[in-house]
Order: C-alpha cells, then sequence, then structure tokens
C-alpha cells in the first residue's frame, strides 16, 4: 500500500479517537450537573421541612404572647372587683374572667396541639439530614469518578493529539492540505474504506476502475463524490460466505 495512504488511514483513526474522546469530554460536566439533581431534591426538602418548622414555632411564640395578653386581661379584669357595689356587677366581673379563661384555654389547646404536631416534624429532620448526608456523599463520590475519568481523559487526548501531529508531520503536504479540507467539511471523515463499489463516506458508487485502484492501493484515491481519500477493506473469511 502506498505509505502516504497508509499514513492518512492511521491519522484519521487517531482524528476519530480524539473527536469521539472530546465529546465524552464536553458531556462529563454535564453529567455532573444531572448527577445533582437528586441531591437538590433532597436538599429542597430539609428545607421545606425546616421553613415549615419555623413558621410553627412562630406560630406558638404568637400564641404564648395571646395568652399572656389574656392573663392580663384577666388580672386587670380583678382590679375592678374592689370597686364592686352590687352582686350584679360582681357576677358580671366573674363572668367576664370566666369568658377570658375559656379563651385561654382554647389558646393553650392549640399550642398543645402544635406543639405535639411541632415535636413531630422535628423528629423527621435528623432523619432528612441523613439522607441529605447520605445522597451528598453519593453525590462528591460520583464527581471525584467523573473528575477522574475527565483527567484520564485529558491525558489520553494529550497523548492522542501528540500522535496525530507525529503522524501529519510524515505526510506531505498536499495531501495533508486535502485532508485538512474535507474533515472540516464532512464532520471530521476525511478517510474512509470502499465496500464493492460503495464508498463508505457517502455511500455512493464509484466508478470500477477507481475500485480497482483502491483496492491494489499504489495511488492516492479520492471519492469522486465527496471527496473522500479511499482505502480497500480486507474482507474477512467469515464476513463472506461462500
Ligand atoms: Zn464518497
Amino acid at each position: 500500500m502506498n505509505p502516504q495512504l497508509k499514513y492518512l488511514i492511521e491519522l484519521q483513526k487517531i482524528d476519530s479517537e480524539i473527536a469521539e474522546l472530546e465529546k465524552s469530554q464536553a458531556r462529563i460536566p454535564k453529567q455532573i450537573e444531572a448527577g445533582k439533581s437528586d441531591l437538590q431534591e433532597r436538599q429542597n426538602r430539609l428545607k421545606a421541612a425546616q421553613d415549615d418548622i419555623s413558621e410553627m414555632q412562630k406560630k406558638r411564640k404568637d400564641l404564648e404572647l395571646d395568652v399572656a395578653t389574656e392573663n392580663d386581661h384577666i388580672a386587670k379584669t380583678k382590679t375592678k372587683l374592689p370597686l364592686v357595689k352590687t352582686n350584679k356587677e360582681y357576677t358580671a366581673i366573674l363572668a367576664e374572667v370566666d369568658a377570658i379563661k375559656e379563651k385561654i384555654s382554647v389558646l393553650e389547646d392549640n399550642e398543645l396541639e402544635l406543639m405535639e404536631t411541632l415535636e413531630a416534624k422535628e423528629k423527621v429532620i435528623p432523619q432528612l439530614q441523613a439522607l441529605c448526608k447520605e445522597e451528598e456523599d453519593k453525590f462528591n463520590a460520583y464527581k471525584l469518578k467523573k473528575e477522574a475519568e475527565m483527567a484520564r481523559g485529558e491525558k489520553e487526548l494529550g497523548v492522542n493529539r501528540a500522535r496525530s501531529a507525529e503522524v501529519a508531520r510524515a505526510i506531505e503536504t498536499k495531501w495533508l492540505g486535502q485532508y485538512q479540507k474535507v474533515a472540516k467539511a464532512r464532520d471530521g471523515l476525511a478517510v474512509v474504506g470502499i465496500q464493492d463499489t460503495v464508498c463508505q463516506g457517502c455511500y455512493q458508487q464509484i466508478l470500477p476502475q477507481q475500485a480497482i485502484d483502491v483496492r491494489i492501493g499504489e495511488t492516492i484515491t479520492q471519492c469522486q463524490h465527496c471527496l473522500r481519500y479511499l482505502y480497500w477493506i480486507e474482507q474477512s473469511e467469515t464476513a463472506v460466505p461462500k
């Protein structure tokens, strides 16, 4: 085979690997970002539960304040007692005090109920925190794994880019220039095999004489349709049943 064609095939192989690697490298940050979603969901749930508790604590304080206000109310009402002149007035004040006591009792019942709910909700917090922590550990491990993958990919890319440059140096400028031009225009694929008389880049027929030239491999041939360099794919015994 023409040594220049050999180099072109080799260059294409390396450059395709580089393109694949670059694609998977570009996916990694997105994968890390997507891997965060479970953690974020758990964090949101914890935050919602904590907000809920704060809200209820505020309500509880308000109820306590209401109770204190009503107790003041009772004390104030009772100061009227020494000034009372009639039984009727006396009874009226006591009734007023009873009514306030009733109000306080309702407030206290509400407070108690709130405290019970609050306690139940607070009990769930450590569980939610543990789940968060678990998810955080999981995510951090995943992130580390992905970052290691990224570093490995970078290293591999470095090696491949150096190899690509090395092989490119062995190719004559006219062939290399055409390779680069076609690769740029054709999604990185500038060297393809043929199968029978079909170009495996554009899947169009090439001339039978050209197919023979490709098979011989002594000259460098381009597909007349897509301008890719062509080479003969060795048919394996198993691929061609007799
Ligand atoms: Zn073609």
